[in-house]
């Protein structure tokens, strides 16, 4: 340390306070990084790599960014994971004596990042507070660009699934947790690999209850006032959460909204499952947006809209009354598409107000940032005389919450020059008749030699001295020259300070001062510029709660026009929602799959479930057939409708859900360290424990990862579970394979088998993807083979196979499939005996064979090798 040059002493003593960030250093025109931190960014930022003198025999590895553009680059750094320190010279290197002092002025972290060249506009850049205690956990979210705050108390009970669920619908980019939950590395891997967010452990103390209960309470007043009084690992979260944000920030949290406390009650539940399965906002494989429920239905004009449109689809609706309102005010907007398309044409003008007054709010904000707000709010007049012309009433809400802010957009719109440059220190921002002041001290940058020549003439006229002029000269500046024949009128206040042959210099107290002025006024009004900039900045912060209530407004209407327009082009209906048992839909479709799939015609179905005798529905059917599609656009109808949007149909009644649960294809998980099956089952086990009587569950081929018997039996035992209305009594829709499950139909009276039809000619079938009432005949998985092109000759060798293997399972297990309801202990011998005292090596190597899991080309490639032995 002793032989390091006084300023890396300084460095280090700065950078063993910010350990886990990359510092920047502010050193003169640059940031610089030293060390690691320099070796790190010079990668991440693509920069060159060079070295500075730090004491040592070694120069210390460097590498810098110029000041100006310092929010990229760190931008860079926090999306590839890093947290970065900025520290800044704190005091003017002019006049500091000896090393200038310098301190961290923010920490920029993934989850607290203001920069909107860094933010996804369309999403919410949530950080997450998780706090496990031993009696339960708190779990928080925020988002500081927008003041949102929610947070949740979790049981112990399933809590790593609660978890789960709560970062599936929120997608936090940044997780702090204490040591308890930390410890759980489990958690955290499944957190990281769940969110790819950034998963660390802050201060334990910070997350003790007296700690938390202060900053909770200097934040919002008292734990009432937070509606947080019952809720002490809530607590404990968003206590840690504050003190993360003031350290990160290091400005007070002057825009946090009131905590949103458990809205479970009220929404419909969408587990992380149902989210994925059901591909509401990103699709299964590719996790892009395209192909979700969300795409389809983002027709949103601004960032607001876009973010509450995700809210809407992952937190739908219980209360009838609410979810009617929206289906009203939509209607409207359907019905009238020239109002809507006015105040889609001022939609699009207004930028993301709730993000730029945050940044506002947090001296963030530069000029650019006001003339966005006010080109914004300059839209709202024209927005709110639309809703005047309106009846819904959720319209005559937002119309009424909606503030048009016009002393706002008066204040920017006469004070902040438009063409103002992105750098606040080097003037142009304020525009001419602002401020008196600030245009005198520029008359006087700009008109500063005319200026003096003004006050020469003056002097000439009152002293008589005709021959008097200005001159400038780098020892003494400005001056006054008179020839000597004058000498006898020169006033005694003028000063003499030099003698030339024929001519005298003077100089006067007002000509210096009024040099001076002239000489000051280029750094005075840029100066001047940037405080009244400040002070217009601070006013327009003040009218945060009214920018914040109207940008609420304008997504609810943005979110409603979407809806509408959406409604329109795609031919939705809306749909009745009450309180009843019944789910019935006429011509269903599926919202996305009929967008996709624009050259084939869209066959639409109906679906009736209740709670009574058409409880649970059985689908059978082939692979291909169209059974997950069908059941997955029950589902998002249903969600769509309590969402607030009208649904793909010709008609529908929803009887309100409280969950959506999904058990849907092959999973995933497989990175979790978990089988296809057990994930499967865990699935099912959520299921089994947490379905009501008002909800809907989609089961789509339980029991496919594991022996035909045990799947079997596994299924035909959820089925029955779910049918026993005393035990579950959820409104299921059951996909399967397994034709023996059709018989439940006569055991249980609320059981009913569907299927789709297929029509068969000779042997070519072809899927009519129509539901029909009744179960398949045949599962038609040869059928499908020969469809999907596989040979002629591989295809009739498999069609003997299958008649050879069908007539040996009629004589030998069929009874035990039959009678056995879970036929688990004799599962593995009934597998066993599967093809009967097969001797044949080909029949020996066919039994092994898991047709549950192998692919078309790999049976194919298996059946030429079983050939070439037979
Ligand atoms: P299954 O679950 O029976 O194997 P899917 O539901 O995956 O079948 O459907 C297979 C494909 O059939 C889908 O990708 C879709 O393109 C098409 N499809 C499904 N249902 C319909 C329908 N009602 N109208 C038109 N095409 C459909």
């Amino acid at each position: 340390m002793d032989k390091l040059t006084p300023m890396m002493q300084q460095y280090f003593a700065v950078k063993n306070e910010y350990k886990d960030c990359i510092l920047l250093y502010r050193l003169g025109d640059f940031y610089e990084m030293f060390f690691d931190d320099a070796m790190i960014a010079s990668k991440v930022l693509d920069i060159t790599l060079t070295g500075r003198n730090c004491g040592l025999k070694d120069r210390a590895p460097m590498c810098g960014v110029p000041f100006h553009a310092v929010d990229g680059y760190v931008a860079r750094l926090v999306a590839a994971g890093y947290s970065a320190a900025i520290c800044e010279q704190a005091e003017d290197p002019a006049s500091a004596k000896g090393i200038v002092k310098r301190e961290v002025i923010r920490v920029v972290t993934p989850g607290t990042i203001m920069d909107s060249a860094a933010l996804d506009a369309n999403k919410n850049n949530y950080l997450c507070s998780l706090c496990v205690g031993e009696n339960g956990s708190g779990i928080a979210f925020v988002d500081i660009t927008t003041g949102e705050c929610t947070a949740k108390e979790l049981a112990k009970e399933n809590f790593t699934c609660a978890v789960m669920n709560e970062l599936a619908k929120f997608m936090p980019i940044e997780v702090i947790m204490n040591l308890r939950a930390y410890e759980n590395t489990g958690l955290v891997q499944e957190i990281r690999d769940r969110t790819h967010g950034v998963v660390r452990n802050y201060y334990d103390w910070a997350y003790e209850e007296e700690a938390a209960k202060k900053k909770v309470t200097v934040q919002f007043g008292s734990l009432q006032e937070a509606s947080l009084q019952d809720k002490p690992n809530c607590v404990c979260a968003i206590g840690a959460l504050l003190l993360y944000l003031e350290e990160t920030q290091k400005t007070e949290l002057k825009n946090l909204k009131q905590v949103e406390v458990d809205r479970d009650a009220e929404n419909m539940q969408l587990d992380m499952y149902s989210l994925r399965n059901l591909e509401i906002l990103e699709t299964l494989r590719e996790r892009s947006s395209r192909g979700s429920l969300l795409h389809v239905l983002n027709k949103t004009r601004t960032s607001m809209g876009s973010r509450l449109l995700r809210k809407w689809l992952t937190a739908p609706l219980m209360n009838c009354a609410a979810i009617a309102n929206r289906h009203v005010a939509v209607d409207e907007l359907v019905k009238d598409p020239l109002l809507r398309a006015e105040i889609v044409e001022a939609l699009k003008k207004i930028a993301d107000i709730e993000r730029l007054i945050n940044r506002i709010v947090y001296k963030n904000a530069g000029c650019a940032d006001l003339t966005g707000l006010k080109i914004s709010l300059q839209q709202l007049p024209d927005i709110a005389r639309c809703l005047e012309d309106c009846q819904a009433s959720l319209l005559r809400q937002c119309l009424k919450n909606m503030d048009v802010l016009e002393d706002i957009a008066k204040l920017i719109d006469t004070t902040i020059d438009e063409n103002a440059p992105a750098t606040l220190r080097n003037g142009g921002l304020i525009l001419p008749g602002a401020n008196e002041e600030l245009d005198k001290t520029r008359n006087l940058m700009v008109n500063g030699k005319a200026i003096l020549n003004e006050l020469v003439e003056k002097e000439k006229e009152k002293t008589g001295i005709k021959t008097l002029k200005l001159g400038y000269n780098k020892v003494f500046g400005y001056y006054v020259e008179a020839t000597r024949m004058y000498a006898d009128k020169i006033p005694d206040y003028f000063i003499r300070k030099q003698t030339l042959a024929n001519t005298e210099r003077y100089i006067t107290p007002e000509l210096k001062e009024v040099e001076e002025a002239v000489l000051d006024a280029s750094t005075k009004s840029v100066d001047m510029e940037y405080e009244l900039f400040c002070q217009v900045r601070d006013q327009v912060g003040r009218a945060f709660d009214r920018v914040q209530r109207t940008a609420e407004a304008i997504a609810v209407v943005d979110v409603l026009c979407s809806f509408a327009a959406v409604a329109e082009k795609n031919g939705y209906v809306m749909p009745e929602v009450n309180m009843g048992d019944k789910i019935s839909i006429k011509d269903g479709r599926h919202p996305v799959v009929e967008q996709l799939n624009k050259d084939h015609i869209f066959i639409p179905n109906d679906v009736i479930l209740d709670n009574r005798e058409n409880q649970v529905a059985i689908i059978t059917g082939p692979n291909m057939a169209g059974k997950s599609t069908y059941m997955r656009q029950t589902a998002l109808i249903v969600l769509m409708a309590q969402a607030g949007s009208f649904v793909p149909a010709r008609q529908a009644e929803i009887g309100i859900v409280d969950r959506i649960f999904t058990r849907v294809g092959a999973s995933d998980d497989l990175s979790a360290g978990q089988s296809t099956f057990m994930v499967e089952m865990n699935e099912v086990a959520y299921i089994l424990d947490n379905a009501t009587s008002k909800s809907l569950v989609i089961l789509d081929e339980i029991g496919r990862g594991t022996s035909t018997f045990d799947g079997l039996g596994i299924a035909w035992a959820v089925a029955e579970y779910m049918a026993d209305s005393k035990k579950c009594g959820a409104k299921t829709m059951f996909a399967t394979h397994y034709h023996e499950l059709t018989q439940l139909e006569d055991k249980i009276p609320n059981v009913k088998n569907y299927c789709i039809a297929v029509k068969k000619r000779g042997d070519s079938i072809s899927f009519l993807r129509k539901i029909i009432r009744g179960g398949a005949d045949e599962s038609y998985g040869v059928d499908v083979a020969a469809l999907a092109g596989v040979k002629k000759s591989v295809v009739r060798r498999a069609r003997e196979i299958v008649a050879s293997l069908e007539s040996e399972e009629k004589s030998q297990v069929q009874d035990a499939k039959i009678h056995t309801k879970i036929p688990e202990e004799n599962g593995n011998q009934a597998q066993m005996n599967f093809l009967g005292a097969a001797e044949n090596p080909v029949l020996t190597e066919l039994k092994a064979l898991d047709l549950n899991v192998i692919t078309p080309v790999e049976a194919l490639t298996k059946l030429y090798d079983l050939q070439a032995k037979a």
